[in-house]
């Protein structure tokens, strides 16, 4: 999972179609159930580590991309 900073992010939306989880939503797009995600990602986009260099996907990207209620699994 990432995050990203909402005080970096100029929505270009260039990111959205290079997700290859098709993870990246612009805010207007959000359903009400995934409004939360909103402060969940500006509170760990403060907390988390920048990245800053390409990296190749976690081995296990695949296993949790259409995984159900995931977010019950994340460890802060
Ligand atoms: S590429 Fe994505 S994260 Fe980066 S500025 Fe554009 S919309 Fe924001």
């Amino acid at each position: 999972m990432l995050v990203i900073d909402p005080d970096e992010c100029i929505d270009c939306t260039l990111c959205e179609p290079e997700c290859p989880a098709e993870a990246i939503k612009s805010e207007d797009d959000l359903s009400d159930t995934e409004q939360s995600l909103l402060e969940l990602n500006a509170e760990l986009s403060r907390e988390w580590p920048m990245i800053n260099e390409m990296k190749e996907p976690p081995e296990d990207a695949d296993e949790w991309k259409d995984k159900p209620d995931k977010m019950r699994y994340l460890e802060r």
